[in-house]
C-alpha cells in the first residue's frame, strides 16, 4: 500500500484516556477493503460508552474507535466496485451494499491492534467497502461525518422505528447529537408538540433551535405535567429514550399513550435492568429497541443530503466544537461533562 503508517487514537484500557500514536497499516488491502484518507470524524456518544465499557468486558483491547467520518478514497482492494480512488465518501457504521470485508490487520508497538469494519479516529483507515457511501465532490467534508450516524440514526428512528405521523405528540429524552436530529425529523414529519428533555441546559437551548416545542430539564416533573396539560396530552403517541437510563426508560414507557409506542435508542449499562408493567402491551401499546434507526445508507444518505442542500435539515449549527486528533481526550472529557451541546468534530487534515 502507498501508506505504511498513520496516526491514530487507541483505546488500550477501559476508562482511561485514548493513546495517540503511530500505528502500522497492513502491507496490502484484502478483498473488499478500502484505504481512506480521513478528513474529519465526529464523536458519537456510543464511543463514550465503548471507552467506559458499557457493554461489559471488552475482549478486543487494544483497539481503534470511531464510526462517523468523511474522507477520500486512496486505494481499493480486490472486488471493490462501489467506490474508486479519488471518491469523497461518508464513513458509516451501518452496512450498505458492497462487500463486507474483514477488519484491517493493524499493528501497534509490535503487536496486533484490533479494529472493526470501520474506524475513524485516525488519519488513514482501512475500511470495509460496505461502510462507505460516495458523496458529491462539492459537498462540505465537515458536515459529511454527521451522515455516518447522528443524522441517519436520528432521522431513521423517527421514520422507521417511531413511524411518526402528522400531528403525533412526541417526547424525546436526551438531546445529544442523535436526539437533536430526532427533533428535526419529528418536526419535519408534522409531529406536534415535540418535547425535548436533557440533564444539560445548554443542550436544551440547542433543542429549541432545532425546533422543539417545549424543552425541559430531565428532573422537571412539574414542567412536564404543565406541558402535557397545556397541549391536552394524557399520554404521548411516541416516547423516545436516548439515555439508556432505566429510570428514564420506565418514565418514557409510563407516559406513552395506551396506543402509543416507546422507542429505546440509548444502550443501558450491562445489568441495568428496567421493570415494566406489561399489561398495556396486550392492548395496543408497544415498545421497541432501535438498531441505528433501520438506516439504509445507500438510499438514506443521498436523500438526507438533498434535504440539507434544500435548507430543510439544519446541520451547520450541530457542529459546535472542532479539535485536532491530538486533543481527542479533551473533546471526550467535555462530552462526558455535558459541556458540548452539539457534535464534536475531529480534524485530521
Ligand atoms: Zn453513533
Amino acid at each position: 500500500m502507498q501508506v505504511k503508517t498513520t496516526k491514530a487514537a487507541i483505546l488500550k484500557e477501559l476508562n482511561s484516556p485514548l493513546i495517540i500514536d503511530e500505528i502500522t497499516l497492513p502491507e496490502n488491502l484484502a478483498y473488499g477493503q478500502v484505504l481512506v484518507r480521513i478528513h474529519y470524524s465526529s464523536i458519537c456518544g456510543s464511543q463514550l460508552g465503548e471507552i467506559s465499557g458499557v457493554k461489559g468486558h471488552d475482549p478486543y483491547l487494544p483497539h481503534m474507535l470511531g464510526h462517523e467520518g468523511s474522507g477520500v478514497v486512496l486505494e481499493v482492494g480486490e472486488g471493490v466496485s462501489m467506490v474508486k480512488p479519488g471518491d469523497r465518501v461518508v464513513m458509516h457504521w451501518k452496512p450498505s451494499n458492497g462487500i463486507n470485508a474483514k477488519p484491517a490487520n493493524y499493528t501497534w508497538r509490535g503487536a496486533k491492534l484490533n479494529s472493526g469494519q470501520i474506524t475513524t479516529f485516525s488519519e488513514h483507515a482501512v475500511v470495509s467497502e460496505n461502510r462507505l457511501t460516495p458523496i458529491p465532490d462539492d459537498f462540505d467534508m465537515k458536515i459529511a461525518p454527521l451522515f455516518g450516524c447522528a443524522v441517519t440514526t436520528g432521522l431513521g428512528v423517527i421514520k422507521n422505528d417511531a413511524q411518526v405521523k402528522i400531528g403525533d405528540s412526541v417526547i424525546i429524552f436526551g438531546a445529544g447529537g442523535v436526539g437533536l436530529n430526532m427533533i428535526q425529523g419529528a418536526v419535519m414529519s408534522g409531529a406536534y408538540p415535540v418535547i425535548a428533555t436533557d440533564i444539560h441546559k445548554n443542550r436544551l437551548e440547542m433543542a429549541k433551535k432545532m425546533g422543539a416545542t417545549v424543552c425541559l430539564l430531565a428532573d422537571d416533573k412539574e414542567g412536564l405535567e404543565a406541558a402535557m396539560k397545556q397541549y391536552s396530552i394524557k399520554g404521548f403517541d411516541i416516547a423516545i429514550d436516548n439515555t439508556g437510563n432505566p429510570a428514564v426508560i420506565a418514565q418514557a414507557y409510563g407516559i406513552t399513550s395506551p396506543e402509543g409506542r416507546t422507542v429505546l435508542v440509548g444502550v443501558p449499562k450491562k445489568g441495568n435492568n428496567t421493570e415494566l408493567y406489561t399489561l398495556p402491551l396486550h392492548f395496543g401499546k408497544s415498545i421497541t429497541g432501535s438498531h441505528g434507526g433501520g438506516t439504509i445508507p445507500q438510499k438514506d444518505i443521498p436523500a438526507y443530503i438533498r434535504l440539507y442542500k434544500a435548507g430543510r435539515l439544519d446541520l451547520d449549527r450541530l457542529i459546535t466544537h472542532t479539535f485536532k486528533l491530538d486533543d481527542i481526550n479533551t473533546a471526550l472529557d467535555m462530552m462526558r461533562k455535558g459541556e458540548t451541546d452539539g457534535r464534536c468534530l475531529l480534524e485530521m487534515i
